[in-house]
């Protein structure tokens, strides 16, 4: 790791007053999870037509038997927070980072400790209610499925029980992308960490943020669309850096 850029970047952190973070599918991937679009991602192996939103309205009880088997293998053995997210929870506890901005549904950042991330993707380890809101922790839903209950349905109203997250063909929860664009637009210093920032709408946040004139950081192993126009850019793992660039944060 480049020292010097590291402080460089660190005394922007620290300067700033604000700091807004958006992690991806790298900072999950370094907790064992799965990731979804790589070479040998989650849909090379599932058909992603079936955990469409017009699968789930029109076969809710066959979206559910499928859809068992991919929670299965995304949270069906323990998964604990790694550095980076513990990282990026010590530098909010310590009021450097304002606002972080997840595109992630493992709920591992709040696992870490972060107090109320925007989850614009969802969360995947809830469900929620399609008549009356209700959100459910997804185990016992899970397990309700197993047993044959297709599709599993609230116990307050009835009504047919989604994972909380956003399938194909959903639009992203309107208040949750309002919040992480006001965040990002009141924001001095913006980190991209483990997000290749191909998929919209999450990358033109840090793309806003550039146009606006702030420093954007990029953690990420791999090139991505904004590397040539950022003022840091560090191609490495993200729980490397994380920890590096926190304690350096942090120190006094
Ligand atoms: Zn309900």
């Amino acid at each position: 790791m480049d020292r010097r850029k590291l402080s460089s970047a660190v005394e922007a952190i620290r300067e700033a007053d604000s700091v807004v973070a958006m992690t991806g599918a790298g900072v999950s991937s370094a907790s064992g999870i799965p990731d979804f679009r790589s070479d040998d991602g989650i849909w090379t192996r599932y058909d992603p037509n079936a955990f469409h939103i017009s699968r789930f309205r029109t076969d809710p009880g066959g979206f559910w038997n499928e859809r068992v088997e991919l929670i299965e293998e995304l949270f069906g053995k323990a998964i604990e927070p790694n550095a980076a997210h513990v990282a990026l929870a010590e530098l909010e506890s310590a009021e450097y980072l304002d606002t972080l901005i997840t595109q992630n549904i493992d709920g591992l950042h709040q696992a870490a400790g972060s107090e109320k991330p925007i989850e614009i993707h969802g969360n995947g380890q809830r469900a929620v209610c399609t008549g009356c809101d209700s959100r459910f922790g997804i185990d016992p839903i899970v397990e309700r499925v197993e047993s044959g209950e297709t599709p599993p349905t609230c116990e307050r109203c009835g009504g047919i029980l989604k994972p909380d997250v956003v399938l194909f063909g959903e639009s992203l929860p309107k208040s949750a992308l309002l919040e992480a664009q006001a965040a990002s637009r009141d924001a001095d210093v913006f980190l991209a960490i483990g997000s290749s920032l191909t998929v919209e709408p999450a990358a033109s946040l840090p793309r806003h943020a550039l146009d606006r004139g702030e420093v954007l950081v990029i953690v990420n192993l791999d090139r991505t669309e904004l590397s040539d126009r950022a003022d840091y850019d560090f191609r490495a793992d993200v729980t490397d850096v994380l920890p590096a660039l926190t304690e350096a944060v942090l120190q006094e």
